[in-house]
């Protein structure tokens, strides 16, 4: 079983739209969406969930009136101003560390489990998925990121599925190091923009930090070949393969306001760039 992270340096490059292609492409996988802040795979995947779980992201702390005998002291030492005047915590600012319940002369303050959302275990006409969707304003997408990848690793050995394949976290923070923490392969998809190329440095920098081979897709590639010459540059310098460049298409916008994955959609010339790429793909992760 080989793990495959498709990834970006930001949202919006193409990167939920190429990995519901490899979706549809891969015959053997288990399908994960670790996009928790903002996932949308299901809307082209259209699962069925089989299981839904809550996810326990932290702890949430109340203070009990009747015990409080009003002394300040959380107020005066929770950092992070969550408690206010009248003595009630707020939950958006509480960072849940715990310290007012520790320095509280009378244990007046409880801790109980904080659901920050939920994970969801699906089928899909393109196989089983793991996905899950994190409350508004809440934290720690990192260890659901974790949730949901090894729940699609569990789905993949229970049914001996070749592939988990990944629409990692974009950005370059802690949800994306859990997205791409031993992958067998990180598919970086970048537009030819000037942020487009700030972005993959990053992102290609935190995969070798972390020991990932990456390799590049360049989407929309002909937008602007001057800085696709430039993603070229960069990518030579890093070592990095480029593995495919995919035109600039209507048909692929029209294919996402479809919900369908765009190599169901698109026409040949298109539609056989991504099947090489993914050809390519699988000789990189041949078993
Ligand atoms: S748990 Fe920490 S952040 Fe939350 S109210 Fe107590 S001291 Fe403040
Ligand atoms: S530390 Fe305890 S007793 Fe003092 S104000 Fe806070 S909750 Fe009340």
């Amino acid at each position: 079983m080989k793990q495959i992270v498709v990834i970006s340096g930001k949202g919006g490059t193409g990167k939920t739209v190429f990995t519901a292609s490899l979706a549809v492409l891969a015959e053997s996988k288990v399908l994960a969406d670790c996009d928790v802040d903002a996932a949308d795979l299901h809307l082209i995947l259209k699962p069925v969930i089989v299981q839904t779980d809550n996810f326990v992201g932290g702890k949430a702390f109340e203070i009990n009136r009747d015990i409080c005998i009003k002394c300040g002291k959380c107020i005066q030492f929770c950092r992070f101003k969550a408690i206010s005047a009248d003595f009630i915590i707020d939950p958006i600012f509480c960072e849940g560390c715990g310290l007012c319940k520790r320095i509280c002369p009378v244990n007046a303050i409880s801790e109980s489990d904080r659901i920050c959302g939920q994970s969801y275990i699906s089928n899909s006409k393109y196989g089983p998925f793991a996905h899950a969707k994190l409350d508004i304003a809440e934290g720690n997408s990192g260890k659901l990121v974790s949730k949901v990848r090894q729940a699609a690793k569990k789905i993949a050995l229970q049914k001996k599925l070749d592939y988990v394949i990944i629409d990692g976290t974009p950005g370059i923070g802690c949800a994306l190091i859990a997205s791409i923490a031993g992958v067998d392969l990180a598919v970086v998809v970048v537009e030819p923009t000037i942020s487009g190329i700030h972005d993959m440095q990053r992102v290609l920098d935190v995969a070798a930090h972390f020991k990932v081979v990456s390799k590049v897709v360049i989407n929309k590639f002909d937008i602007n070949l001057e800085n696709c010459a430039e993603i070229e540059e960069v990518c030579k310098i890093k070592g990095v393969e480029i593995i495919g460049r995919i035109p600039f298409s209507r048909q692929v916008s029209e294919s996402i306001v479809k919900c369908i994955p765009m190599v169901e959609y698109v026409d040949m010339p298109i539609r056989e760039k991504i099947i090489a790429i993914w050809e390519k793909i699988k000789i990189y992760t041949q078993m």
